[in-house]
């Protein structure tokens, strides 16, 4: 590298003299330096002034300090006109606090990049989070694949919203989904109140044990109506998060379903220990058994939405074994809270089983192919239906436990 200090004007030594210095700077290279000899005022002014404009005010003040003072390496009084004995050195010190400058002028440049480049991230994040705020509604052939389910709704489709900001504030918009939102949504806040005020709050005949059985029906049904919420919420985000709501989703029906069952045969079989255990065992094994099948990718498919109400409505309809049972082997008829309750079961069914029907099928929409986009399709009918026939099932169990809490014979004594 050869550097090339020049000024023109030589007041004291009054000649221009070239001089070529090799040295070895603290950048670590030998460098070669071809200058020409300048007076001593105007050198040492100018590198001060140099180094002082820095920025960089520490590696100025440093710079500056290691100038030493004219008189120390230039002792014109004593010498003038001779050559200054020092020179070489104060060359070398003028080099290194060039190199020096040079450093702190590439690291001004090297920030002043870097927050040029967090500038442009920052404003390119702006407009990517402006873009996503103002999305619009979409045609079902405009969606990615992962997102067509149902191409009987046309219009009214979020397009993927890659934030669950965008998401959760989507729940204030009219799409296809927001229905299903807000079905089960409200459905998960009474569930959740009447759970918290049943186990906590109301004063009743219950034992801890039928709070638990209790909590087992308000635990299934809020899991699912919560699940569920969810999933419709973030479907749009990105296929492995539609993926993942969508088993959970899954997995909540199943949880409902046993959560369902398991009180009423609690209560129906309250002094036949050997059922209640058998009929117990059974459901939990197909709990977990649809619970296994809700977490196999493919079950969530379009093309496999007639498999899935198959095998919720098979689970849902395990309950006929012991309820065929229970009518044979209980005079149901002749009371009140047994009749009510065995009402609320044939009313459950039906309700569940029109949902699932609905939903298989697609029905209305199906007859009525873009005029249901927004409102009354089937999955918002089937949420409606699932609700309507959790809250019949709590009536029924609540009738059930009634008859047993209030008769007052003991098992033993039947
Ligand atoms: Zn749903």
């Amino acid at each position: 590298m050869v550097a090339s200090f020049q000024k023109s004007s030589i007041n004291t030594l009054g000649s221009h003299r070239q001089r070529s210095i090799i040295n070895n700077n603290n950048c670590g290279s030998t460098t070669t330096t071809t200058v020409e000899e300048i007076s001593s005022d105007e050198w040492f002014q100018s590198s001060k002034t140099a180094t002082l404009k820095s920025t960089d005010t520490k590696l100025a003040k440093e710079s500056a300090d290691l100038l030493p003072n004219s008189g120390d390496l230039f002792p014109w009084d004593c010498y003038e006109p001779s050559e200054p004995k020092n020179m070489d050195s104060a060359y070398e010190q003028l080099c290194q606090l060039h190199c020096r400058a040079t450093k702190a002028a590439a690291h001004q440049v090297e920030d002043l990049v870097r927050r040029a480049y967090e500038k442009r991230d920052s404003a390119e994040a702006y407009v990517r989070q402006t873009i996503q705020d103002a999305w619009n509604v979409c045609h079902f052939h405009h969606l990615p694949k992962w997102l067509q389910d149902n191409d009987y709704l046309h219009t009214g489709h979020r397009p993927p919203l890659q934030s669950f900001k965008a998401c959760f504030w989507s729940v204030f918009r009219k799409h296809t989904e927001t229905g299903n939102i807000w079905t089960h949504g409200i459905g998960f806040l009474i569930f959740l109140v009447l759970s918290l005020y049943k186990l906590t709050v109301a004063s009743h005949p219950w034992s801890l044990m039928d709070k638990a059985i209790f909590g087992a029906f308000f635990l299934g049904a809020v899991l699912c109506l919560g699940f569920s919420t969810f999933y419709h919420t973030v479907s749009c985000h990105s296929p492995q998060v539609g993926r993942f709501f969508s088993k959970l989703d899954y997995c909540g029906i199943a949880l409902l379903i046993t959560g369902s069952i398991i009180p009423w045969l609690y209560y129906a079989f309250y002094c036949d220990y050997y059922p209640k255990v058998m009929y117990t065992v059974l459901t939990t094994t197909l709990c977990v058994i649809v619970i296994i099948l809700s977490l196999w990718d493919k079950f969530s498919e379009p093309s496999y939405r007639p498999v899935r109400a198959t095998v919720f409505v098979l689970f849902g309809l395990s309950g006929v074994f012991p309820g065929g049972h229970w009518l044979i082997s209980h005079n149901w008829f002749s009371d009140v809270s047994l009749r009510a309750s065995f009402i609320c079961l044939i009313i459950m069914a039906v309700l569940y089983l029109s949902g699932a029907l609905l939903y298989a099928c697609r029905i209305p929409e199906r007859f009525f192919p873009g005029k249901c986009d927004y409102w009354f399709h089937s999955h918002q009918i089937f949420h409606i239906l699932v609700i309507a026939a959790a809250m019949v099932h709590y009536r029924g169990i609540s009738e059930l436990a009634l008859h047993r809490l209030s008769n007052t014979q003991t098992c033993d004594a039947r």
